[in-house]
């Protein structure tokens, strides 16, 4: 497939002597939107990590546009067009919403319509009434839409979230799962790890259902849908 922008083969990935990953494989396309799910602890977060050079995988090869990423340090990684969205959000506490927009930004893919201050708060209007305010004075929510937006100034390639809605009200989770419909429509490549299945359903194009560090099963939402024992086996819905 010539339009795979991430490909991760036979990954194996450990803490100490602790394996986590044990050949971790799957691959991600340009423009799709994909997701991993699967149980608390079987290797979702491991994956990321492995992904953007924070943990050093000791076997299998990652590869995103054709580079091979084993071998780069996190910086640079990120710098091939990575957009992390953590776990915890991790805004700047001591930056203003402006100042932890304008922090990270840069277009070095010279993106020919890059991300701005102002597409950012056309897409989440609360971050522009909060801009002045401190990172750490931020609702739960309205830090997940300053982490985003912070992800998206860098105009990532490939922009990943890591518990996308976890301990949001159920009104901004939403806000976030059509914030993503619209990079989605837009052509944003997005990977995303959460616990709603039925949100994931709807928007995602494939999944890849985690179990004990490593993929045990892929495929789309409808095919996805039409078992529901999959679902039931591995994520526990
Ligand atoms: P969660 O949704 O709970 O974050 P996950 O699917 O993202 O789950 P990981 O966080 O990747 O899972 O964890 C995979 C395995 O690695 C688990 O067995 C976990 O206990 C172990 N693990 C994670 N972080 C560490 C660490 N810092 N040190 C040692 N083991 C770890």
């Amino acid at each position: 497939m010539s339009d795979v922008l991430l490909e991760i083969r036979d990954v194996e990935t450990f803490y100490g002597s602790s394996q986590a990953l044990f050949g971790m494989s799957f691959a991600v396309r340009q423009g799709e939107f994909a997701t991993l799910i699967g149980r608390n602890g079987m290797g979702k977060t491991t994956t990321v990590k492995s992904i953007m050079g924070l943990l050093r995988p000791r076997a299998g090869r990652l590869t995103f546009g054709g580079r091979e990423l084993r071998a780069m340090p996190a910086y640079r990684v990120a710098q091939l067009g990575f957009g992390l969205v953590p776990e915890g959000r991790q805004v700047f506490p001591n930056l203003s919403v402006r100042e932890n927009l304008i922090a990270t930004a840069n277009n070095r893919a010279r993106t020919p319509d890059p991300w701005t201050l102002e597409r950012v708060y056309a897409l989440f209007p609360r971050l522009r009434e909060r801009e002045r305010n401190l990172g750490a004075n931020l609702s739960g929510g309205e830090q997940q839409m300053l982490a985003i937006g912070r992800a998206l100034m860098t105009n990532p390639r490939l922009l990943i979230l890591d518990e996308a809605t976890e301990g949001l009200a159920p009104l901004i989770r939403q806000e976030i799962w059509d914030c993503l419909s619209r990079l989605k429509a837009a052509g944003q490549t997005i990977i995303v790890i959460d616990k709603n299945i039925a949100s994931l359903l709807k928007l995602a194009d494939n999944h890849h259902i985690v179990e004990k560090g490593r993929v045990v099963w892929s495929g789309s939402s409808a095919s996805l849908r039409a078992q529901p024992d999959l679902l039931h086996k591995y994520v526990g819905v």
